[in-house]
């Protein structure tokens, strides 16, 4: 199988080296992965959010020429925010030929609340603050599909990696089904993938983030493109859970995942 998301050293929440990572991914069978380092574009105003992207870049390079025959390296980013500067987003898919482009939603703008989620203290949150949260992460997403050129949706519903997972919190997903179906149906018309991401396994949220019944439903509209992504932030993770992934999704229905090269979908067999 091939690792969708990967974060390294030019992520400014992960310390993996390229090519202990690559080692990794070798060692626990997989055919390739991909580098997709953060651009966070929230802080464009006043950090260079381009500069890491082109040393992961750079580096997918080196690596590529070290694995030639045992390993493909794609190169990408993730792109967080896209929506809020869409200049800024712009500037950062123009800087580089990215084999594929992740479109995240990290922080929502729900007002008062805008850092990124993943700092948020959700327990001190009200149930109808959760629910208008998850409300307009929902909208915004929805947005950034309809505005922003990339290839992959990333973690669909990951607040709920910090709001369930790290706080306890239970959250039913009922109220949400529809903007989940709309998501869905126009990531099938503009041919966006759709990411099966693997890091909660084994964590307090042990699931797929999103959960089975959301990729079965995927499915069910006719969905075919995922990709897989650990979304791992140490070396460890890389890989991480795909034998139960593919199972699942096998299971499920879908024959093929899927891989990016120059932005183009490549099938493999599940
Ligand atoms: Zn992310
Ligand atoms: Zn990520």
């Amino acid at each position: 199988m091939y690792d969708m998301h990967n974060h390294t050293n030019h992520s400014h929440d992960a310390q993996s080296d390229i090519f202990e990572l690559c080692e990794k991914a070798c060692e626990k069978g997989l055919l390739g992965i991909a580098i997709t380092d953060h651009c966070d574009n929230e802080f464009c105003g006043w950090m260079d959010v381009i500069r890491p992207i082109r040393d992961s870049v750079a580096a997918v390079y080196e690596a590529r020429e070290r694995y030639q025959g045992r390993l493909k390296i794609c190169s990408g980013v993730e792109i967080g925010e896209g929506i809020w500067f869409p200049d800024s987003a712009k500037k950062v898919l123009a800087a580089e030929e990215y084999d594929v482009v992740l479109g995240s939603v990290h922080a929502v703008r729900y007002p008062n609340f805008t850092i990124p989620y993943a700092q948020l203290n959700f327990s001190k949150f009200t149930r109808q603050q959760l629910e208008e949260f998850m409300d307009i992460y929902f909208d915004d997403m929805l947005e950034m599909i309809q505005n922003m050129d990339f290839d992959i949706l990333t973690h669909l519903t990951c607040p709920l990696r910090y709001i369930t997972g790290k706080y306890g919190i239970e959250m039913s997903l009922k109220p949400y089904r529809e903007k989940i179906d709309r998501i869905f149906r126009e990531i099938i018309d503009r041919s966006i993938a759709f990411e099966v991401n693997t890091a909660s396994l084994g964590t307090n949220y042990n699931v797929l983030v999103p959960e089975v019944e959301f990729i079965r439903r995927y499915h069910e509209l006719g969905g075919k493109l995922i990709t897989v992504g650990s979304d791992s932030h140490m070396v460890c993770n890389v890989g991480k859970g795909f034998d139960f992934t593919r199972n699942t999704l096998k299971e499920i229905g879908f024959e093929h995942g899927y891989w990016y090269e120059k932005r183009k979908p490549m099938a493999y067999k599940l």
